[in-house]
């Protein structure tokens, strides 16, 4: 009897290092969203930069966001960063949660669920507080990871923590304190993330391919392109005929196309405080659409069709733009 109750404990004990052996070395998370309708169509918002405790236009956007939310009756919302001012949380009973997101974005439309990533203002606070599923229990619309998978079954998101990449971070903090618990050492975060990512897209069969970082990789505002992520991520989505990359931190709206490949470039980084007249190189052929000022951006998906539109502050529409696909048989 005793030897049968060893053997019990030493198959459960396998059991058990297995599994905890599995996920540690467990790929992105994954998340699930359920299409609308039979057609598969998807809705969304994309709103970046923005926790300010509603000053600095945040509540004018986020009243904006609602009114176009009920219109299109959205499936989610995209958060690409920066999420809270100046110094991300800094915990979790921090009030800035609430006051910057729970008590701003009211609108029946955004009670929805809010994907978001982190910004390199939020790895200023203490970091692990935005993730901390505790979170949820005070706002269950809230789900920020560093890196994870949206499948919403027509489209699929990759979700992709952008700040570690940035090198001026950890040479020239310039008297910013980073929060980097869980991301050292970096180049071997990096190095799996990357590693990650591009394993993802290429199983990837979705018919759209979506990847969300805080940073741009190409912007014509403020902060410009993001070399690292220029030379280390962008080759990646090239290669896995990634459809749109969605990012916040240049603190305006832009379309920015690429003459390599597909792949379109939209910011949306005008959830608060904007930096007017603060712009370079908006002459190029590249960029289709600059808009320095508040506002967020929304996007309808169908098997066929993307329509991406830009709104202001006070919701008018700045930027329209379609994208077709060829309808693929599956017979
Ligand atoms: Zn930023």
């Amino acid at each position: 009897m005793a030897a049968m109750s060893s053997f019990f404990l030493l198959i459960i004990g396998l059991f058990l290092v297995f599994t905890t052996t599995t996920t540690s070395f467990a790929e992105l998370e994954r998340f699930e969203e359920p299409a609308k309708g039979a057609d598969g169509s998807l809705s969304f918002l994309v709103v970046g930069d923005w926790g300010r405790r509603g000053t600095y236009n945040q509540s004018q956007v986020s009243l904006q966001m609602g009114k176009i939310g009920e219109k299109l009756d959205l499936n989610f919302v995209i958060s690409t960063g920066d999420n809270f001012y100046d110094n991300g949380l800094a915990g979790t009973n921090d009030p800035n949660f609430e006051e910057s997101f729970t008590k701003v974005y009211t609108a029946k439309s955004l009670q929805k669920q809010w994907y978001s990533v982190l910004g390199n203002h939020d790895y200023r606070g203490d970091t692990e507080a935005q993730l901390d599923p505790i979170l949820r229990k005070i706002d269950s619309r809230w789900l920020c990871l560093r890196s994870f998978i949206l499948n919403a079954e027509i489209a699929e998101f990759f979700f992709i923590d952008t700040s570690p990449f940035v090198d001026s971070y950890f040479n020239t903090p310039e008297g910013h304190t980073y929060d980097w618990r869980g991301v050292t050492p970096r180049n071997n975060y990096i190095a799996n993330l990357l590693k990650d990512v591009e394993t993802a897209l290429r199983e990837s069969s979705a018919k759209w391919k979506i990847v969300v970082g805080h940073h741009a990789i190409r912007s014509a505002g403020h902060h410009g392109d993001t070399p690292e992520l220029v030379k280390q991520l962008l080759p990646i989505l090239q290669a896995n005929n990634v459809d749109l990359y969605m990012n916040g931190h240049d603190h305006c709206l832009e379309h920015i196309s690429s003459i390599e490949s597909p792949i379109q470039f939209l910011t949306s980084g005008g959830g608060s405080k904007a930096w007017r007249g603060d712009l370079k190189g908006t002459n190029s052929d590249d960029v289709k659409f600059f808009y320095d000022g508040q506002g967020f951006m929304s996007v309808q998906l169908t098997q066929t069709n993307a329509e991406i539109i830009f709104y202001d502050v006070s919701g008018k529409i700045l930027h329209k733009w379609n994208v077709s696909k060829e309808l693929q048989s599956a017979m």
